[in-house]
């Protein structure tokens, strides 16, 4: 890991890709792009580079200027990065996040939203437009998924955030590129606990996209006694593999999965933009799961 003390003494060796979060240490994805470029023969390194939120301009400018070549972006960085781009794809552009970028060009992508997918498909062989989405939380993965599932003609997208507001914006934003209305909006107060069960009653997969669950001790946002057997329940969240969530929905039948697979893809899409060659995907799954 590059700490933002060594940022600006660093140079690189060879041609060289990375995360840029804050904090960033905790970040599997030099594990897994790591693996893929050895396997490949590709002579590059990824490194994380740890910059905060208020040096991530200078940060770009600098790795830019010592010839990196691509980063993946991280928390809190993915919404902040918009201005400092040239070009922006058509789901940056809806989704108002990107999480890869392209050094030199200034361009930006978002491989989480058909990461999200790939993920879904992959571990409960479901695609999202057979589905009925109870979606928790409105922040940059939140805003992806919401674009991805309506992309994929979902059959119906309900939208629960802590502050309404949040989730009342992206259903606005998302009716500028969906015409439809499939969407509607819940707020996550206690005091809403009998609405949002009687929504579950008639949701398929439950996603949660908040930062609620990655300290051990988190509560759930769902109480226990709504999840239904039925449910396929995706918890973003990877570290820990099994949040509070995950494990009240077990315990009632549901199916669940953690977001490791999420991911696996969104950062096989990214080493697919910059070296325009398929990814290693196995070797990928096989170097996160030996961490
Ligand atoms: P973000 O932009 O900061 O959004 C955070 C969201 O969490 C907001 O909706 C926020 O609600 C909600 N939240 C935070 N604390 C809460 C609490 N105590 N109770 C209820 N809601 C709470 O973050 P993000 O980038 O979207 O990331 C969200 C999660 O997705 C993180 O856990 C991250 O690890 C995960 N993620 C995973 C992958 C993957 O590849 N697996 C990729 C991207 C993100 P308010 O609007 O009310 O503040």
């Amino acid at each position: 890991m590059i700490s933002f003390e060594q940022l600006y003494q660093w140079q690189p060796s060879r041609p060289t890709y990375g995360v840029i979060g804050y904090p960033i240490r905790h970040s599997l994805s030099p594990v897994m792009q790591r693996a893929a470029m050895n396997v490949l023969g590709i002579n590059a390194d990824y490194l994380a580079f740890e910059v905060p939120p208020d040096q991530l301009i200078p940060g770009l400018n600098y790795l830019e200027k010592i010839g990196v070549r691509g980063l993946n972006l991280t928390l809190p960085h993915k919404i902040q990065v918009l201005p400092w781009l040239h070009e922006i794809s058509q789901e940056v552009k809806a989704i108002g996040a990107a999480n890869t970028i392209q050094l030199g060009l200034r361009k930006g992508y978002n491989t989480d939203a058909p990461g999200f997918s790939r993920a879904i498909e992959s571990v409960f062989h479901k695609k999202l437009g057979e589905l009925r989405i109870l979606l928790l939380g409105a922040g940059g993965a939140g805003r992806a998924i919401a674009y991805q599932a309506l992309s994929e003609k979902c059959q119906q997208l309900i939208l629960a955030n802590r502050t309404l507001d949040k989730v009342e914006q992206l259903k606005k934003d998302l009716s500028t590129h969906f015409k439809n209305n499939k969407v509607h909006c819940l707020t996550l107060e206690p005091s809403s606990k009998s609405i949002l069960a009687e929504t579950l009653k008639q949701v398929d997969l439950i996603v949660n996209a908040t930062s609620l669950g990655l300290r051990e001790n988190d509560p759930s946002l769902i109480p226990q006694d709504c999840f239904q057997s039925h449910h396929l329940v995706f918890d973003t969240i990877y570290q820990p593999a099994i949040t509070s969530l995950m494990r009240e929905a077990q315990q009632a039948g549901a199916q669940t999965a953690n977001g490791l697979l999420m991911l696996l893809y969104q950062g096989a899409l990214a080493f697919e933009i910059w070296f325009s060659k398929p990814a290693p995907i196995d070797v990928m799954k096989q170097a996160l799961t030996r961490v």
